[in-house]
Formats: C-alpha cells, sequence, structure tokens
C-alpha cells in the first residue's frame, strides 16, 4: 500500500475516515490533501456513486470531523459539539432500486456536507451502540490504525492479518 492509498480496515466508514490521517503517533501525514481526495474518499468508501464537489471548506470541516470521531473512539478529550453538529443534520436516506439479482441500496444523493453528516452519524451510532467497547488500535508498535473488533471471540489485534498481523509474527520468528 502507498502512502496515498486509503486504509479500509476499520470495519465501519466513521472508523476508517480516521485513517485518512496517517501514521497517527509517529510522523503523521495527511492524506486528505486536497478537495479532490476528500470526493474520492466517499466513493472509494462506496458513500456515494454521484459527482461530489468539495471545497478547500469542506476540507477544513472533514479534518475537524475526523479528529473529533478520532477523539471520541480512543475515549480522549472529544469535541462532541463537532459531532453533534454534523450527526444532527437532516439528509436524505438511502435508495432501493431493482436489479436482476435483487434489491440493493443506492447510497443518498447528497453533496458534501451530507456526506460527512453520514460519517458522522455513522460514528454516534458506533459509540452510542453495543459494539462501542470492541473498538481498537492495531497492535503492532508503528500502527495507530483503528477497526471495530467483530470477532466471535473478541480477540482481534491486528488492522489486516496480511500485512500487520504477518509482519509481527515474522518479526518474532527472525527474533
Ligand atoms: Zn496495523
Amino acid at each position: 500500500m502507498t502512502d496515498a492509498a486509503f486504509p479500509w480496515h476499520g470495519g465501519r466508514p466513521s472508523v476508517n475516515f480516521t485513517a485518512t490521517l496517517g501514521k497517527r503517533g509517529g510522523q503523521a501525514f495527511d492524506r486528505l490533501r486536497t478537495p479532490a481526495d476528500l470526493a474520492r474518499w466517499f466513493h472509494e468508501a462506496g458513500l456515494a456513486d454521484h459527482p461530489l464537489k468539495a471545497s478547500a471548506r469542506n476540507l477544513d470541516d472533514a479534518r475537524l470531523l475526523r479528529e473529533a470521531l478520532y477523539a471520541a473512539f480512543t475515549a480522549t478529550d472529544a469535541d462532541l459539539d463537532v459531532l453533534n453538529h454534523w450527526a444532527g443534520r437532516a439528509i436524505p436516506g438511502g435508495r432501493l432500486e431493482r436489479r436482476t439479482d435483487g434489491l440493493k441500496l443506492r447510497p443518498p444523493r447528497t453533496d458534501l456536507e451530507g456526506m460527512l453528516t453520514l460519517v458522522a452519524q455513522d460514528g454516534t451510532n458506533l459509540l452510542s451502540g453495543p459494539l462501542a467497547p470492541r473498538i481498537r488500535e492495531c497492535g503492532r508498535d508503528d500502527c495507530w490504525l483503528l477497526f471495530v473488533d467483530e470477532s466471535r471471540a473478541a480477540n482481534r489485534r491486528w488492522c489486516s492479518m496480511e500485512t500487520c498481523g504477518a509482519r509481527t509474527k515474522m518479526a518474532r520468528y527472525r527474533a
């Protein structure tokens, strides 16, 4: 994975959104460098299948929301006003469409601010739901990605078995 590629190991849109800031505990870098990156994230996340226009203001708002989510997920002092502002807005719902293979829910046709609301609502639902205690940080020392541990045994340790899990095991084997 190159640095610019978005990680998708979080299990929830709001958790994946926090991963747009890379290497949080080290030399942090922002994968949302331009408004276009932000629009691309929503497309890659499957939250939008229509053209999105993102502004510099949207990018500022997105970064603030992202950090409020991260703080709430890691039980640090989160800015709840930011979360509540975005989560409390009304947006249209998704649209059911009939396909040859059954019904499919298309994402709502809403603008970039509506997209931030989608992510914020996902975050507040997660934080107030049964999976809230299952939000964890990857167990590898130099990885700070969050994920929702939905494993039956509640023992998932890595953001990804293929990357962090395998690398940690290999390092132990060598040692
Ligand atoms: Zn990891």
